[in-house]
């Protein structure tokens, strides 16, 4: 990488070369989330002049309204498993009682803690943060609570929020933004929509005691993962006691006394203490003036950029949720990174979208990375399947019938492994480093070739010698 210029000789008068910018900033982030913090971070950390500005509290969806929040209240809902299954190790665990007031302060307490960390790292690297919420003005200027700021470099990294369903009553849905401020656990919960967003709080809710009903408009849910992964996490959601209706949708949301009525496609209703809806997100690009800016969006509204994040206006960027491309945290940051090394680090490299590993933290969590299989029977020639369904050695003794799935996809020719998925505890711990072995193009051989860690369940990565069928 290059040094950013100023930085080798000493004897360049930085100040004055300063007072002399054209623009009151190099480098202005309108959004605080993942990719507007990473880019400002780094970007300033480059000694690129930076500002970032936001509205809201520090750290975006994933901070305050998603994967953090999120990963805590599973953590929370797992216990009551955990106390049924530690009687067949013998514990003796007595009453026990939850406190939904409990969690969610603790929750808030967290997140308050992190909404600092991000405050004490932007300003930490001298990166300016100006509250408030940020408008493009022209292709070098924002209007931030009123104040006109300069900059020779825009981001916006606005991220996205629900989408809320269009139907009547549909302002009765409570959605992701909302639910981890609600005031008590309900009883009963409808869950709309078979995604993450969906399968995580469906599991949420009932691992908190509450009768789940999920509904799904399609004939099988988590639409784009692998069809024995969707049916296992079917399987599973059933058998612990989770509603899981597919081929239905609401058509109409009311209030009754104490709840909510919900009316299905084919008439009948449901009746529960809340309506959660988790159907996709959308960008975050209105009142943004990109109009003004000339920015351009696609037809749902998402900003419009190349490979290096640029939008049509060249002193423009766009990275995170708001450009639509993939909504997960890591490759935001992936984005806002590769945009300050090149901008400011003197680097010259695009990020790959090929074998993005990702994890839902349903229960039981799935975790994938690479290809599908019926995406590797599109594009390969053959294709060789290992599949494992087992129950887990805890599992023996706690009574629990729930069992876990492995499955690796090989194209057979050459040799190479093009997709791992898993359906079980901690699927995410382990797929993670499964992830690192699709990058370095792994082949099913060295799969095969290294030795497992007895006894876990993620040896049995490495010890599945016996396709279960072929191409
Ligand atoms: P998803 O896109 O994952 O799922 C949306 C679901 O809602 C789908 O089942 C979809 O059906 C259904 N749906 C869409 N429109 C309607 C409608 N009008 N009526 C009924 N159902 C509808 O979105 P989520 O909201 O669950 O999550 C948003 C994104 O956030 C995810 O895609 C993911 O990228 C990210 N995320 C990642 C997490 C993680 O990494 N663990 C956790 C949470 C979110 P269909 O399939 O038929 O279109």
């Amino acid at each position: 990488p290059r040094a950013p210029p100023g930085r080798l000789d000493p004897s360049v008068d930085t100040e004055y070369i300063r007072s002399m910018a054209k623009y009151d900033y190099d480098f202005f982030v309108i959004g605080a989330g993942s990719a507007g913090v990473r880019a400002a971070r780094m970007a300033a950390g480059f000694g690129a002049r930076t500002g970032i500005c936001e509205d809201k509290r520090l750290g975006g969806t994933c901070v305050n309204v998603g994967c953090v929040p999120k990963k805590l209240l599973v953590y929370g809902a797992g216990y009551a498993a955990d106390f049924q299954d530690a009687a067949g190790y013998g514990w003796t665990v007595g009453e026990t009682s939850f406190n939904w007031g409990t969690l969610i302060a603790n929750k808030d307490e967290q997140i308050a803690r992190l909404n600092g960390v991000y405050e004490r790292l932007l300003e930490g690297v001298g990166v300016q943060i100006l509250r408030g919420r940020g408008v493009l003005v022209d292709a070098h200027t924002v209007s931030v609570a009123g104040e006109q700021v300069t900059a020779e470099h825009i981001l916006i990294a606005t991220g996205g929020q629900p989408n809320d369903p269009d139907i009547p009553g549909g302002e009765l849905v409570m959605n992701s933004d909302a639910v981890f401020a609600l005031p008590e656990l309900p009883q009963s919960v409808i869950v709309l929509g078979g995604g993450y967003i969906g399968v995580e709080f469906a599991g949420i809710f009932h691992g908190l005691g509450a009768h789940v009903t999920q509904l799904y408009r399609g004939s099988l849910f988590l639409r784009g993962f692998d069809d024995d992964v969707r049916h296992h996490l079917a399987d599973e959601l059933r058998r612990s006691g989770v509603d899981l209706r597919f081929d239905t949708n609401i058509t109409c949301v009311e209030r009754i006394e104490g709840g909510f009525r919900a009316t299905l496609t084919d008439h009948t209703t449901l009746d529960a203490d809340l309506v959660f809806g988790a159907i996709g997100r959308r960008p975050n690009t209105s009142h943004l003036g990109l109009a003004a800016a000339g920015v351009e969006c696609d037809d749902r509204g998402a900003v419009i950029v190349d490979h290096d994040m640029r939008t049509n206006v060249p002193s423009i960027y766009a990275c995170g949720d708001v450009i639509n491309r993939i909504q997960l945290t890591p490759v935001a940051l992936a984005e806002g990174m590769m945009l300050a090394r090149n901008l400011f680090g003197g680097f010259d490299y695009r990020i790959s979208y090929e074998d993005i590993p990702s994890a839902v933290f349903s229960n039981p969590n799935i975790a994938t990375v690479g290809l599908t299989e019926k995406q590797a029977r599109d594009r390969l020639d053959e294709v060789t399947i290992f599949r494992s369904s087992f129950r887990p050695m805890k599992h023996t003794m706690t009574g629990r019938r729930e069992k876990m799935l492995m499955k690796v996809i090989v194209d057979a020719r050459p040799d190479r492994v093009v997709g791992c998925h898993m359906v079980g505890s901690e699927a995410g711990e382990i797929i993670q480093g499964l992830a690192v072995a699709l990058q370095c193009r792994a082949t099913k051989a060295q799969f095969d070739a290294t030795i497992g860690i007895h006894p876990t369940a993620a040896e049995e990565f490495v010890t599945m010698r016996t396709p279960v069928s072929d191409a």
